[in-house]
């Protein structure tokens, strides 16, 4: 193959590894060298290589470097869960110690009052380097910022621990009819990419479920009511159709993106 097609392959490879899980560019470098020193050839050595690596990194040596960024993995309860273990794989599971205080609040006061309903979080930071971005969510690189699933439940009205799309993100809980449509505000003032979410589904899934408000009433109220909350994005309406009256529920502005799929999350 030509040298310089190789060299973009590579580098577009690096790029993304590090845009998607921050190490994983560093990784596939530190592969080359191993690739080059072990002498001994097998099937599929590049990847097998790059596998043993990324997973001493994110298991071992990220949550070491953390520590200097004062950043931590998120620690995990009975009812405070990754909705998708891609997160935790992906190293997208870090925020700083008073985040993890936070959760353990909300976690613990939502235990009492409802053993069916777990937390299940979305992105949350990288594990390195204040303002490096987790993307798609240009806000996530402080370590205070985490998003969280809405509530679904089935047709009983029973609460179900799962996602309607396998990100968890861009399946929306639409306005009804008499309710504000904050995206189509947004998209007529010309945030056209208002709803760009809905290209991150990465497949639709548990099309029987529906919106559970009593359910993401709850989490909200957990949510907003432990100390140590700034903020926390949902969209709207349905700030309204939940009845919220906590101040720290706002709508985070059109030049973000809707909040009617996932809630978001700013801890102080
Ligand atoms: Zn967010």
């Amino acid at each position: 193959m030509n040298r310089q097609i190789k060299i973009l392959i590579h580098t577009i490879v690096f790029t993304l590894l590090t845009l998607l899980t921050q190490i994983g560019g560093v990784v596939y470098l530190i592969t080359f060298v191993f690739c080059r020193r072990i002498k001994y050839s097998f099937p599929l050595k590049g990847l097998a290589i790059f596998l043993i690596i990324y997973s001493l990194g994110t298991f071992v040596t990220a949550p070491l470097l953390a520590k200097l960024f004062n950043r931590e993995r998120i620690v995990h309860h009975d009812n405070l869960q990754p909705a998708n273990y891609m997160t935790v794989l992906m190293n997208r599971n870090y925020v700083r110690p008073e985040v993890n205080n936070y959760l353990k609040s909300v976690s613990d006061a939502l235990h009492r009052q409802n053993q069916e309903l777990m937390i299940r979080y979305l992105d949350a930071n990288f594990p390195l380097i204040d303002g490096f971005p987790l993307l798609p969510h240009l806000s996530h690189s402080d370590g205070k910022k985490i998003d969280i699933s809405l509530v679904y439940e089935d047709g009983s009205g029973t609460i179900v621990n799962s996602s309607k799309s396998v990100s968890g993100y861009g399946i929306f809980e639409e306005p009804r009819k008499g309710e504000l449509n904050q995206t189509k505000a947004c998209q007529t003032a010309g945030y056209s990419y208002y709803d760009l979410p809905k290209y991150l589904t990465l497949g639709s899934i548990n099309d029987d479920l529906r919106f559970s408000e009593k359910g993401t009433k709850q989490l909200m109220l957990a949510l907003t009511q432990a100390d140590g909350v700034e903020k926390v994005f949902l969209e709207p309406h349905l700030k309204e159709r939940l009845s919220l009256k906590s101040k720290k529920i706002r709508f985070q502005g059109c030049h973000s993106v809707r909040h009617d799929d996932h809630i978001h999350v700013q801890v102080r």
